[in-house]
């Protein structure tokens, strides 16, 4: 008893130490603030809840990008959701990271200069306004943490089926794919990708990281925000900050590749998220304003449509199919 006494009060006083944002994390509180990127008018908006007993500190994300409602949602719920008396450690909640974007509807971009916030992490605190953005979000939070969850979902033109990504070959992907197993999903990607991204930078830096992806098209929905806040309860109960058994989900695991679109036009795919394909099937086919065949996208290999673009309009370069194949040997480069 001594000694648990002990471990309490040294918890106590690495917490109080402990700083996020400035703010001594003393046991039992609830902090609700804004924190200004430097060089820039964007105010990002942050909860933190101390739990009153010693844990891990974890941190979610939603809104990184900010046409992505349905963990934007579910973070703004749990955010006064979460008791203290409850908690073993601390969670931190960004329920708008990409907040300017959020209110100027720029789809996933930031609003300022038109980047996409998840592809400049650790950020650049010289850059432009994404690149401050991500620079504050890394030093503030996310490098600071013991614990990540990151939540996305289809933006305006992209359909998607839940599922969940950790990066593999990190360190910490076995702490990682343990949080990952408690996201309530079919499908597990396991990324090799370890730039750019928020939880991507993160792992590469030690900290086990998930990204959770749920809804599609901008659209949130009851059911899905439910089911992001509960996917989230399970990951603090199997990290011990909530009492009670946390449940694991067997899943498929998938390694994934991103086909990019090689021309602009109208874009008709002939599968959706969560379909299935053989090597050699025609995937959709991109046609000028004419209705003239521009390119017919065939696939070299067997694999799943985890998301797709659904938009009419498909870009040079954009995102066009991105599916997952089962061994990553049998990962080719589509043309
Ligand atoms: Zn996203």
């Amino acid at each position: 008893m001594g000694l648990k006494r002990n471990n309490i009060i040294c918890y106590y006083l690495i917490m109080a130490i402990r700083r996020i944002a400035g703010h001594a994390l003393a046991p039992g509180r609830i902090i609700k603030h804004h924190i200004r990127v430097h060089g820039t008018e964007i105010h990002v908006p942050y909860i933190i809840i101390t739990g009153t007993k010693p844990g891990p500190l974890l941190l979610v994300t939603a809104g990184i990008h900010s046409a992505e409602y349905v963990g934007i949602q579910a973070a703004v719920e749990l955010s006064s959701e979460i008791d203290p008396e409850e908690l073993s450690g601390t969670v931190i909640i960004v329920p708008v990271a990409n907040r300017s974007g959020f209110e100027n509807r720029t789809m996933s971009m930031v609003y300022e200069d038109g980047k996409n916030l998840n592809r400049v992490f650790p950020g650049d605190e010289n850059g432009t306004a994404a690149d401050r953005l991500a620079y504050m979000l890394f030093n503030t939070f996310i490098r600071h943490v013991d614990a990540y969850i990151d939540l996305h979902s289809g933006d305006g033109y992209e359909e998607l089926i839940p599922y969940v990504y950790y990066v593999g070959d990190t360190g910490c992907e076995v702490q990682a794919a343990g949080m990952a197993s408690c996201v309530d999903t079919e499908f597990i990607v396991r990324s090799r990708c370890r730039t750019g991204g928020a939880y991507n930078m993160a792992s590469v830096n030690g900290v086990p990281s998930v990204l959770i992806e749920r809804g599609q098209l901008s659209i949130y929905s009851r059911e899905e925000v439910d089911s992001d806040k509960a996917d989230i309860i399970n990951i603090m109960k199997y990290l011990g900050m909530l009492k009670g058994g946390h449940v694991e989900y067997t899943k498929t695991q998938l390694f994934e590749h991103e086909w990019f679109s090689p021309s602009d036009g109208c874009w008709y795919p002939e599968y959706h998220a969560g379909d299935t394909f053989f090597a050699g099937d025609t995937l959709g086919t991109i046609r000028d304003y004419f209705g003239k065949t521009i390119k017919k996208i065939i696939a070299k290999e067997n694999g799943v449509i985890i998301h797709q673009c659904a938009s009419l309009n498909i870009l040079k370069d954009g995102p066009m199919i991105s599916y997952g194949v089962f061994n990553e040997e049998e990962l080719s480069l589509p043309d």
